[in-house]
């Protein structure tokens, strides 16, 4: 689904690949580790990866925040494009995948940057807003479970200055989106896609990157 940009064909992506992204070897080590695992899905597309990275230098973004670790691809892009005094910090609930994605942080030499957090995610992000660090950060990522995607967009507008971006994974969900859904995930997305697309405190762009990007940047 996510491993590669929608729409497109297999060899326009290998050639997108070949061309144009510049793949960390670590980041490499990781994708296929975690292409081997059942789950494998879940993991972004590695031109997504860039594509945030490039995000992250444009915002100059030293503070920026995960959502959905998984076993930490998009974390550890993250870190590698932040400056020595960058933090990422990260949420999940998995002991078991964010094992693997700890692995590949210490490899890449970025471990130090990433501040795990393993908890539900509103309870981080709401302790952080009680911690006084409404407006910190310049970019956060949510890629979790889709039922409270809602909940983590408000919550991550509350942690994000102005001019500050969120990004959300998957708001094409594979087609489904546009279709007349039943399933929960599916209602969950597309609420929040016209939440933000309605939301005047945010400009947005829906990015048809991966399985769809969206990008609202705070006012
Ligand atoms: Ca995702």
């Amino acid at each position: 689904m996510s491993n590669r940009s929608y729409g497109l064909s297999e060899a326009e992506h290998d050639y997108l690949l070949k061309t144009t992204v510049r793949e960390h070897p670590s980041l490499a080590q990781l994708r296929d580790h975690t292409m081997k695992m059942p789950m494998a899905r879940m993991q972004i597309a590695p031109e997504q990866a860039q594509f945030m990275q490039l995000l992250i230098n444009m915002l100059g973004a030293t503070h920026c925040i995960e959502v959905g670790v998984f076993t930490g691809y998009s974390t550890l892009a993250v870190a590698l494009a932040l400056p020595a005094d960058g933090r990422i910090i990260a949420c999940d609930i998995s002991e078991e995948y964010t094992a693997v994605a700890r692995t590949y942080w210490e490899k890449a030499g970025v471990d130090y940057k990433v501040d795990l957090r393993l908890a539900p995610a509103q309870d981080t992000l709401d302790a952080l807003i009680a911690a006084g660090e409404r407006e910190f950060y310049d970019f956060a990522f949510i890629d979790a479970d889709k039922e409270n995607y809602v909940r983590y967009y408000e919550q991550c507008l509350t942690l994000v200055r102005p001019g500050g971006l969120i990004a959300i994974d998957n708001a094409l969900w594979d087609g489904r989106v546009a279709k007349d859904s039943a399933d929960e995930e599916t209602r969950a997305i597309q609420a929040v896609n016209s939440r933000v697309g309605k939301d005047h405190r945010v400009e947005c762009s829906l990015v048809p990157v991966g399985d769809g990007l969206l990008l609202a940047r705070k006012l």
